[in-house]
């Protein structure tokens, strides 16, 4: 059957969302970008208490910073509204109920001491991972083990009951996996699963299934965590007989630690000095990569590749190159190992293919909080600079702190090493021919300068590494005279006269 591709996005607010899980989120976009379809927000929080208070504020922000963009969802409404499940709530019970009716689902009275009690009995006779299941429920407190009559009077009192899922023996339940292929459990090795719970919220299992299918969903594109669930989804889609519009499903690879050994985990970002969220979350001591100086461009870009490649040697990718070669066949069944050493790659390469002004207007916010002003002409010219230079956005500024005032400290140990009292003619009169250059470019400086060296026999060596110490007072930069094109004649010429004078302290 042809429907239209609709796709969703399901966090649940139980924290700030970290690259993983905005990783699910890009997939999901970039198949909707590249098929055409409409992306939906849902916010799955029927885990009352799990719920933390602007986790969902945090998604929406994380996902509108990468650029992934929603066509119905909980902040922009859509005609399946409410998109939100603990507003959907009076909904579901109509739907745990039909499947009582149907003979696949099951009040149980259990309590968390019963419930215990017989996870207890289960290890002492050897069962490793009991389970309520097809077994078990035969000997537990629920419609199936209860007569009819103790069942109706139990609820009639008032009894708390949960409804579970009446998990049939030894059926088998396949469903095809656009990424692992076809995928099949027995459904002996499922549990009777909670579908509805004591304080008349659905569970998730049973929200996400009724929710995917009243908002017409065609494809759920989620991470490999969820692979265990998908077999009590499928079998509930054919339990209410849904079969024929159950959506395709897609299970994206875990994210692995650098080292390969297991699954990313929160802490990791600090290990690696490298933010694994979006953005700053102050009050949960989280820290984002946008506060980072990180590019949303370079983001989705290096979450694109965490799972995913196209087949070819390319690695940058603007926004619509990797919609148009996103496919579902080139996503791995294995784990994805995150490098933070790439990721950053991946940030210098977005940033050499901005320009000066853009660099600018990026770095201007980070300059106005360290109060620092700059005329905009020059702070461009010194972004196309530096952007070779620099990881992520900050470093314009903090690589090239000389472009921005006096010098406080050089490098001694150049001074030491190259500068010799009797130069001091020698630059002097260096300086009174760079004073002389009329031009003040580029390329006539290195003319000048170079010119002058030769006409007084000086080398490379004696002369470079003293005039970027005297411009720069470090040793690393951009080219000598790319940075006294733009610091101008006159700082240029005043850095210099300066530094002879401090040089001779050095000796
Ligand atoms: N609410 C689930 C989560 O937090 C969604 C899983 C799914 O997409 O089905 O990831």
């Amino acid at each position: 059957m042809d429907r239209p591709i609709r796709l969703r996005y399901a966090p649940s607010p139980t924290g700030a969302q970290h690259l993983g899980g905005i990783r699910t989120a890009l997939y999901n976009y970039l198949f909707v970008k590249k098929l055409g379809g409409k992306l939906i927000l849902r916010i799955e929080d029927t885990d009352q208490t799990r719920y933390v208070p602007g986790a969902e504020e945090y998604v929406i922000n994380s996902c509108a910073w990468a650029g992934i963009t929603f066509d119905e969802g909980v902040h922009i409404g859509g005609p399946f509204a409410p998109y939100r499940q603990s507003e959907r709530k009076d909904m579901y019970r109509k739907y745990a109920m039909e499947l009582i009716e149907k003979g696949h689902a099951y009040y149980a009275f259990d309590t968390p001491e019963e419930l215990e009690a017989m996870r207890n009995r289960m290890m002492e006779q050897g069962n490793p991972s009991p389970a309520y299941d097809h077994i078990t429920r035969q000997y537990m407190k629920n419609s199936v083990a209860l007569s009819k009559d103790e069942t109706e009077r139990r609820i009639q009192n008032g009894d708390p009951y949960v409804i579970r899922i009446k998990m049939p023996r030894n059926e088998e339940v396949k469903f095809h996996d656009l990424i692992r292929g076809w995928v099949s459990f027995n459904s002996s090795q499922l549990d009777d699963k909670v579908l509805f719970k004591s304080d008349g919220m659905p569970t998730y299992h049973l929200a996400n299934v009724v929710d995917d299918y009243l908002m017409q969903v065609t494809h759920v594109v989620r991470g490999e965590e969820w692979l265990p669930s998908a077999p009590t989804h499928v079998m509930t889609y054919r339990m209410f007989g849904w079969e024929e519009v159950m959506p395709s499903f897609a299970h994206l690879p875990l994210i692995l630690k650098p080292e390969g050994n297991g699954k990313l985990s929160k802490r990791d970002g600090d290990k690696y000095g490298f933010p694994l969220y979006s953005l700053d979350w102050k009050e949960q001591n989280i820290s984002g990569l946008k506060e980072k100086g990180f590019l949303p461009e370079a983001y989705i870009n290096f979450l694109a590749f965490l799972g995913w490649n196209p087949g070819t040697d390319q690695e940058v990718f603007t926004e619509e190159e990797l919609i148009a070669a996103f496919s579902f066949e080139r996503i791995g069944k294995s784990g994805a190992r995150f490098d933070p050493e790439k990721a950053k790659w991946f940030n210098q390469q977005h940033m050499r293919r901005k320009t000066g002004s853009e660099l600018a207007d990026l770095l201007q916010p980070y300059l106005d909080k360290k109060g620092i002003q700059a005329d905009r002409n020059y702070l461009e010219r010194v972004c196309e600079l530096m952007k070779e230079r620099a990881v992520f956005i900050p470093d314009l500024y903090e690589a090239g702190t000389f472009f921005f005032g006096e010098i406080s400290e050089y490098d001694q140990d150049t001074i030491r090493k190259k500068w010799k009292p009797e130069k001091q003619e020698i630059f002097l009169n260096l300086i009174a021919h760079i004073e002389s250059i009329s031009n003040f470019t580029e390329p006539s400086i290195e003319s000048g300068v170079k010119d002058y060296m030769k006409e007084n026999n000086l080398g490379m060596g004696e002369v470079m590494p003293l005039l970027r110490v005297a411009l720069a007072g470090v040793l690393q930069g951009p080219p000598v005279f790319a940075m006294m094109d733009v610091l101008g004649k006159n700082i240029s010429v005043q850095r210099l006269h300066t530094a002879i004078k401090i040089f001779d302290n050095f000796r």
